[in-house]
């Protein structure tokens, strides 16, 4: 008798225990079992004369039926090979016709007589009217000449492993469908199904993971009876009661995952930081040449009682891009540089990084002069690491945080490595959360003195939806900025179909002129750098314009005469800050630029970006670049270029970006247009991630239920042995969330 535990290779043999490792690192009796069928196939029933097969190609089809012709011819001859023959066999009098096909067939040839009463199981291929498969496994149940079993390995032993006094019982294939396996040429369908049926025939019952009075308020299937039924059953209806109650098993073990992972956190001790009088934090309030929004006042009273609790804070703050985080990130910084400790701000690039730096040193003026002439009393010092710095400079960058003198440490990937130590980290900011995985952040704050776990911050500008913040981030609290600051302008956007309106592009170029013209500045967009770059061209060969195409086109041709200025990745990083900076100080009038601009990058004089070949980006990258303008107090204009038709449906997702505003319906639009495995990032496949009957888009009710049910349970059974077991799957699991690059 086996259990889930149990390894596979005493129960199906070395052979078989070893194909299922290496293809699927299928180890154990769970494992396997949890190999779930990835469909099942109809159509093993006989189907009826003249009955129209509407199967479609590469589709897994079983057909039971007698051989009503049989044809053996000649192989094409091989050079001094011998002669081999391949056997077309017809089945039945059905129409369309059906044949199946057999190479080297001289040892098959005998038992697919004219008469003989067949199963047949493959894929299914069209080739004029008649449906052929193609050397399918079968499996002689019927013969003329009463020969014992015979058949394809596979089918064979199935057949055997039922098989009682001598003969086999047939009634293991009378079923109305079969589970249909990811599988490989190596190792197929069949193979598996073989193996899940010896292993079922040993298993001990399994004992129920979830408590007992969840099983019955959701009239869920017991694990055992679900397990074995995912695979065996008989019926459709107790087929998708196995499938539902795995599926919750899954969206249960998540929710519990991200509870323990909540926990073990909030169990440690947080940098308590209480809110102090006369800091830096009364100090930049002050100083802000504007008021704080009521919605940043609120997020605030609420990260500022987290931060001055005694366990780190988890939240992520979201809101539309120029709802302004950031300034709301700064002050919750400074309640905890005031207590003593240091904060880091991760940042996805080393413009941004390199923005944030100058842009909170600019507004914290004095205050962030420490030991300069000048510098404020209580003032502290902001420090900046990216990895396009010279050894000096990072020297000396490390020197600062090292010693504590920097309060405020922003940087890229650079402050992870292991030579950046902080004397007293506190705080850890992620900007634009979904660049960064989970490890990462851990990495981060991991750097706090031993015991303590600093609060973390995550800001996000693209809107979450709901399904992956309660999944993905499911470890977070999470708070939103709905409301943009007073003085924003509202952003008109358009869809310009370049080849059926080649005159409204024109008429784009000419908005360009009269918004420099009047002191504005202008984006152009487009999704690829140059012939080398891979982004922006498909398998197809179809590729974005270049942005140093167009650069040079624009320059001698519609934009001449103005300041045009070229950015792009792979400049070098000096130049790279100097067309910022030129930008920034309106020495640039119209930047050409591929999407190095998306994230947070702040001119506020711009005030229309023109995305040539929009088609390329996704819905929420449309609405992440589109954010960089109507930042400033003039009404802004996004025009979305496409070479597509009007038809097509690109344009139908252009004309979506076009019509709102509010990120988080396209937010969620974008969810439906991506495959999960996007947005649950470099594990595609289900496997790695967990996730195999649980769909982020479809079962949002599923993911809510389940997540109450374990915010619950885990007050009272945070030690649940069962619950243990099925958030297993999920810990340590790499759960990134990635925008379509
Ligand atoms: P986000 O990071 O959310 O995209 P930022 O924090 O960069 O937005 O804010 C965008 C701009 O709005 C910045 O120039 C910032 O100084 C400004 N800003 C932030 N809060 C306010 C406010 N309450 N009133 C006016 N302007 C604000
Ligand atoms: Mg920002």
């Amino acid at each position: 008798m086996a259990t889930l535990g149990d390894r596979l290779d005493f129960i199906v043999g070395k052979k078989a225990a070893k194909a299922l490792d290496e293809t699927f690192g299928i180890l154990t009796v769970d494992d396997l079992l949890r190999h779930y069928p990835r469909k099942y196939s109809e159509g093993m029933s006989v189907r009826d004369e003249g009955e129209a097969l509407d199967l479609e190609e590469g589709e897994h089809v079983t057909f039971v039926d007698t051989i009503t012709k049989h044809v053996l011819r000649d192989m094409k001859p091989q050079p001094g090979k011998r002669q081999r023959k391949y056997l077309v066999v017809t089945l039945g009098k059905r129409r369309p016709e059906v044949t199946a096909t057999f190479f080297n067939a001289e040892w098959i040839a005998p038992n697919l007589i004219v008469g003989t009463k067949v199963m047949l199981s493959g894929e299914v291929k069209w080739f004029r009217q008649t449906m052929q498969l193609s050397h399918p496994a079968y499996l002689v149940l019927d013969h003329p000449e009463g020969l014992g079993l015979k058949g394809s390995k596979e089918l064979r032993s199935i057949a055997e492993a039922a098989e009682a006094d001598g003969g086999f019982d047939i009634s293991v294939f009378e079923r109305d469908f079969f589970p249909i396996y990811p599988a490989s040429s190596k190792l197929q369908s069949w193979d598996i199904y073989a193996c899940v049926r010896q292993v079922l025939a040993v298993l001990d019952p399994v004992p129920d993971p979830l408590p007992e009075s969840i099983v019955r308020q959701r009239g869920l299937m017991s694990e055992d009876a679900a397990l074995r039924a995912v695979h065996l059953a008989e019926n459709a209806q107790e087929r998708d009661r196995a499938i539902e109650r795995l599926r919750y098993d899954e969206a249960a073990g998540l929710q519990w995952a991200l509870m323990q992972r909540r926990h073990s956190e909030l169990a440690e001790a947080g940098p308590s930081a209480p809110l102090g009088h006369d800091g830096l934090v009364t100090g930049l309030r002050h100083r802000l040449p504007f008021e704080l929004t009521g919605g940043q006042r609120e997020v605030l009273d609420v990260i500022s009682d987290e931060l001055a609790g005694p366990r780190p804070m988890n939240r992520m703050l979201q809101g539309e891009v120029g709802s302004g985080k950031t300034v709301v990130a700064l002050l919750a910084m400074l309640q905890v540089v005031d207590a003593g400790h240091q904060c880091a701000l991760l940042a996805p690039t080393e413009v941004l990084a390199e923005q944030h730096a100058r842009s909170m040193r600019e507004v914290l003026g004095p205050l962030a002069m420490a030991g300069e002439i000048g510098g404020a009393d209580e003032a502290t010092r902001v420090a900046l690491l990216t990895g396009s710095m010279t050894a000096a400079q990072k020297r000396a960058a490390r020197d600062e945080i090292a010693s504590g003198a920097a309060g405020i440490v922003i940087g890229t990937h650079a402050l992870l490595q292991d030579v950046v130590e902080f004397r007293r980290l506190g705080m850890v900011v992620v900007d634009e959360q979904h660049r960064f995985g989970v490890e990462q952040r851990d990495q981060l704050r991991a750097k706090a003195p031993e015991g303590t776990t600093p609060h973390l911050l995550v800001m996000t500008a693209t809107p979450i939806p709901r399904t992956v913040a309660l999944t993905v981030y499911g470890d977070l609290e999470t708070s939103t900025l709905r409301e943009l600051p007073r003085g924003r302008q509202p952003i008109t956007t358009n869809v310009i179909f370049a080849n059926e309106k080649p005159k409204w592009l024109d008429r784009a170029w000419a908005r360009i002129h009269e918004e420099v013209a009047s002191g504005r500045q202008a984006y152009v967009v487009t999704a690829r750098i140059d012939e080398d770059d891979k982004a922006g061209q498909d398998q197809s060969g179809r590729k974005a314009t270049s942005v140093v195409e167009l650069f040079g086109r624009l320059k001698a041709g519609q934009l001449a005469g103005l300041r045009l200025g070229l950015m792009h990745g792979r400049l070098p990083s000096d130049e790279k800050d100097a067309v910022m900076a030129a930008f920034r100080a309106g020495e640039i009038d119209v930047l050409v630029c591929t999407t190095v601009i998306e994230v947070g990058v702040d001119v506020p004089n711009a005030t229309v970006m023109v995305v040539y070949d929009a088609d390329w980006f996704g819905i929420s990258q449309l609405h992440q670049l589109r954010g960089r303008i109507g930042r400033g107090q003039h009404p802004s204009l996004c025009l979305l270029v496409t070479s597509l038709s009007e038809g097509s449906k690109a344009a139908t997702r252009l004309k979506a970006v076009a019509s709102t505003l509010d990120g988080f319906e396209l937010a969620d639009l974008d969810l439906l247009e991506r495959r999960e495995g996007d947005v649950l990032g470099r594990n595609q496949s289900g496997r790695a991630f967990g996730l195999r009957l649980l769909s982020l888009i479809e079962h949002r009710d599923i993911i809510e239920e389940a997540r109450a049910f374990c915010m619950n349970a885990y007050e009272m059974i945070p030690d649940d042995p069962g619950m243990a077991q099925l958030a297993a799957w999920f810990t340590g699991e790499r759960i990134v969330y990635m925008e379509k690059s």
